[in-house]
């Protein structure tokens, strides 16, 4: 991967719409970021892409949406109150903040002055609920969106009438007021997660906990990043939470070097142990069969879906030289690519223009589509490669006689006739495919 990947792909999603700094005429805030018109599509589709992998796809697992502001007591029982911090320091000179386990030196890296000892710094945004802002109502903005399913495991297991093993996901914003955000999507402070809570018999975990390891990582092959890309990296005795009998982070080389997109932790007992001690509420399972009551074990799969849409994009960009003219093409999944197929005329005028558009409405009931008939058709060719477009569909003189079309496909740029009236069936067959 070129060094400058980073930057192309960051330019191109300025350029094309996929994400705008946030704020950005007044300046822009740290490290917050909008998604565009492109970048919206793709995002869902990421989330859509999961859910249907996790949730739909499977007869295990149930889905959950949450509220962001919980109860202050659940993060006390989760330990992120005691615990989610990050050692921060402090230079003396330039006044700038560093987390002290990401820094090398033992001077200011900015401007070599001395540093303060490191301090525990908590990540959790706080808030008040209501009208007084006081200690009695300060509430926080969920730092992972996990707590939520622990919580509502009695209510799940009673109205959905599940046996174990089973599992409860969600996906929906987390926030962290992290000390260094950066590169781009990859760590900002608000930010979207897709975690699953998946519940099992204690004895069954090491077998479970090996199944998601190989679910979530073809799941990122199969939706097309190259496995060579990829890597599991299992934590150290020193790095693992003390409840957690294993971990295994998902990582991918982005460009600023190998880092985690997923977790995938055996969290043993200990969320439900602790929230059914902080609740006072038995938050056991009875299994019917065996006549037994226990505390299930939890994996638990935590993705991001900022991370994992930019690792798709990294992945996807391509820059090459064709017919002596340099094309950028994102090779995005079908399904993933914010726009499935565009239309265009060849030529705006024989009636072409209104052929195209009836094409493009009708396609646009089954797909997100696009329309375009500014410039020249190598042009307009060029603009859809570069977004991901995966299909591309040409109206011109033969079809105003015979009712066919061309289809171009997007990386091999090869173009195959067939008839207008096949169009749908041959896309919904490229893209389940492919
Ligand atoms: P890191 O070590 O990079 O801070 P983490 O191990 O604290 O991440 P988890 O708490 O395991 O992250 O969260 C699960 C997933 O949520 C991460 O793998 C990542 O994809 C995503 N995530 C966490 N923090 C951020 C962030 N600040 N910005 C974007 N995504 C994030």
């Amino acid at each position: 991967m070129p060094a400058d990947a980073m930057e192309k792909v960051v330019n191109l999603c300025k350029r094309r719409g996929f994400v705008f700094p946030g704020s950005e005429i007044y300046g822009g805030l740290g490290a917050s970021l909008d998604y565009g018109p492109l970048g919206v599509e793709l995002k869902r589709n990421v989330k859509d892409a999961w859910w249907r992998a996790v949730v739909t796809g499977r007869d295990d697992v149930v889905g959950l949406d949450c509220a962001v502001i919980m109860h202050p007591r659940v993060w006390e029982a989760s330990g992120h109150i005691a615990g989610f911090t990050d050692p921060l320091v402090d230079c003396k000179k330039c006044k700038q903040r560093f987390r002290a386990d990401q820094i090398q030196t033992t001077v200011c890296p900015e401007c070599g002055g001395e540093l303060t000892e490191a301090r525990q710094f908590n990540l959790m945004f706080k808030t008040f609920v209501g009208p007084m802002e006081d200690t009695a109502h300060v509430a926080y903005l969920r730092p992972e969106t996990a707590q939520g399913m622990f919580v509502n495991f009695k209510n799940v297991v009673e109205t959905a009438r599940l046996k174990l093993p089973f599992g409860i996901a969600q996906t929906g914003r987390s926030f962290r007021n992290e000390i260094t955000p950066g590169n781009f999507l990859f760590r900002t402070r608000e930010f979207e997660q897709m975690e699953l809570e998946f519940f099992v018999r204690p004895g069954d975990d090491d077998r479970w906990f090996d199944h998601w390891r190989e679910e979530r990582m073809r799941w990122y092959v199969e939706l097309g990043i190259r496995a060579e890309n990829l890597r599991e990296r299992p934590h150290g005795a020193d790095e693992l939470a003390h409840y957690a009998k294993g971990c295994v982070d998902i990582e991918y080389r982005f460009p600023f070097g190998w880092s985690e997109l997923e977790g995938i932790a055996n969290r043993t007992d200990f969320d439900l142990k602790r929230h059914a001690e902080f609740s006072g509420r038995d938050l056991s399972y009875f299994d019917e069969e065996k006549r037994e009551r226990f505390l299930p074990f939890v994996i638990e799969p935590a993705a991001g879906v900022d991370r994992s849409l930019l690792a798709f994009l990294v992945d996807a960009f391509d820059e090459e030289v064709v017919e002596g003219e340099a094309r950028i093409v994102l090779r995005l999944h079908p399904r993933l690519a914010p726009y499935k197929a565009a239309v265009y005329p060849l030529l705006r005028k024989e009636g072409q223009p209104e052929r195209a558009r009836s094409i493009y409405d009708a396609l646009r009931r089954h797909f997100a589509a696009d329309y375009d008939q500014a410039g020249s058709i190598g042009r307009r060719y060029r603009r859809q490669d570069e977004v991901g477009t995966p299909f591309g569909i040409t109206v011109d003189h033969e079809t105003m006689r015979d009712g066919t079309v061309t289809l171009r496909e997007r990386d091999s740029m090869r173009q195959v006739r067939l008839p207008e009236d096949r169009l749908i069936d041959e896309l919904r067959t490229r893209i389940g495919n492919a």
